[in-house]
């Protein structure tokens, strides 16, 4: 088989959507228009059946109730409904009180569609709690334990990193939150779809989940929101029709939530067997390129992680010189271009890899399209490319003859 160029191995940025979603997609789109608010007509009708349908198909790759599940914009929407519509409805004192509005935990290396609203709140009087991972980059029900206080009203973490693949303790932070009569979200944008998920025996009260880093359309995603033991209430953030239970106002996307329907239930029948296949091929993949090369570096624990994806650093190479090097390898890089300059991951800065080895690192993820061939061609392309750069480096050749270049005294200019 002939290799196409460029591949891709950026599944955890987004996903190609399954040609099965787009094909259960497109009659919806001019045939079945309706509008499922439209409650009088048959138009409207089979549009409402359509996301029925939708509902328990999403519903069902969790272990929800049809019920729980709000259909938002995607995960980003689902993040801001869940933590801000949480905070204002739990708080403790009023806007504008002097007194703290309520207390809320999270962690330093969530998504920024995390971080951010949880910033939002600190402004408006809410005491926000940023826990630090170890140098494996997971978070435990211990570290929640510590952190907790009288006043703790939410705690939100992720269930898998979008940048290292670390899972965190997610069931056991549940139960520790449901002891204590805390909400507890969780950003599972990573993980739903690819493992296996009970938002039940899991201890989940909200949970965010998105169409495309599952192999359905962009722009749609659902908002988990329990309804039995405790039944959580959000404040909403968006006013109008008062679709989705009065959390999400608007017209429902029909097309987009057919396909996100539609990707759950693929994901859920071919979740074993990909799982499989995928960890094989990351593991050939790191196997490979971290056997051929000397100084390098998987960052987040070894074995508590997502199989599809990869994260690592090599020592002595720039990384923007290795992407660079790599065009044919969609793929991301430790680095976060910012307006002016490359900043190192605030990921890896996290777990405590420093900037050189931050800058110097690549995120691979695989999905349900990545072949033998396209894993064989990125370890060839990787190792030669590294090699290649490292002859052209001073600090390289110093490092192999032993001299430690952290102890070296540089001259001043
Ligand atoms: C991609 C991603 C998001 C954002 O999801 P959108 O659906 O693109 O808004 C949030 N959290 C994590 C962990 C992600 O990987």
């Amino acid at each position: 088989m002939t290799l196409k160029l460029p591949m891709y191995m950026d599944n955890a940025a987004t996903t190609p959507c399954d040609p099965r979603v787009v094909e259960a997609m497109l009659p919806y789109f001019t045939e079945t228009f309706g509008n499922p608010g439209s409650r009088n007509h048959a138009f409207g009708w089979a549009a409402e059946e359509a996301v029925d349908k939708a509902r328990r198909q999403v519903a069902k790759l969790i272990g929800a109730d049809r019920k729980e599940i709000i259909f938002t914009s995607g995960s980003t929407e689902s993040n801001n409904i869940a933590i801000k519509g949480a905070a204002y409805m739990y708080q403790n004192a009023p806007a504008g009180s002097d007194k703290c509005r309520g207390h809320i935990i999270t962690g330093n290396i969530e998504h920024k569609a995390v971080l951010d609203p949880c910033k939002r709140l600190e402004k408006e009087g809410f005491e926000v709690t940023y826990l630090e991972p170890g140098p494996d980059g997971i978070f435990t029900r211990e570290m929640v334990e510590g952190a907790l206080r009288e006043d703790t009203i939410l705690v939100t973490l992720m269930w898998a990193n979008n940048e290292i693949g670390t899972i965190n303790e997610v069931p056991q932070i549940g139960e520790l939150c449901h002891d204590k009569g805390i909400i507890f979200h969780t950003d599972a944008t990573q993980w739903v779809g690819k493992m296996p998920t009970d938002v039940n025996t899991d201890n989940v009260d909200l949970l965010s989940l998105s169409g495309h880093k599952m192999y359905g359309p962009k722009g749609v995603g659902a908002l988990y929101v329990r309804r039995r033991r405790p039944r959580v209430r959000l404040v909403p953030l968006t006013e109008g029709g008062g679709q989705e239970r009065g959390y999400r106002s608007g017209t429902l996307n029909v097309t987009g939530i057919v396909g996100l329907g539609a990707a759950a239930e693929i994901s859920l029948q071919e979740m074993d067997s990909e799982r499989e296949r995928l960890l094989k091929l990351r593991e050939r993949l790191e196997g490979e390129i971290t056997k051929q090369l000397d100084t390098t570096q998987v960052n987040g624990h070894a074995q508590k992680r997502l199989p599809h994806l990869t994260n690592i650093s090599f020592g002595f190479v720039e990384g923007e010189s290795l992407m660079m090097a790599c065009k044919d390898i969609a793929m991301s890089s430790g680095s976060a271009c910012t307006s002016a300059s490359l900043e190192p991951s605030y990921v890896l800065k996290g777990l405590g890899v420093g900037d050189d080895l931050a800058h110097s690192s690549l995120r691979l993820s695989l999905g349900r399209w990545t072949t033998e061939e396209e894993v064989e061609y990125a370890i060839g392309n990787i190792v030669e490319a590294v090699n290649k750069l490292r002859q052209l480096s001073p600090l390289y050749d110093m490092h192999k003859e032993g001299i430690d270049i952290t102890k070296i005294e540089w001259q001043a200019h």
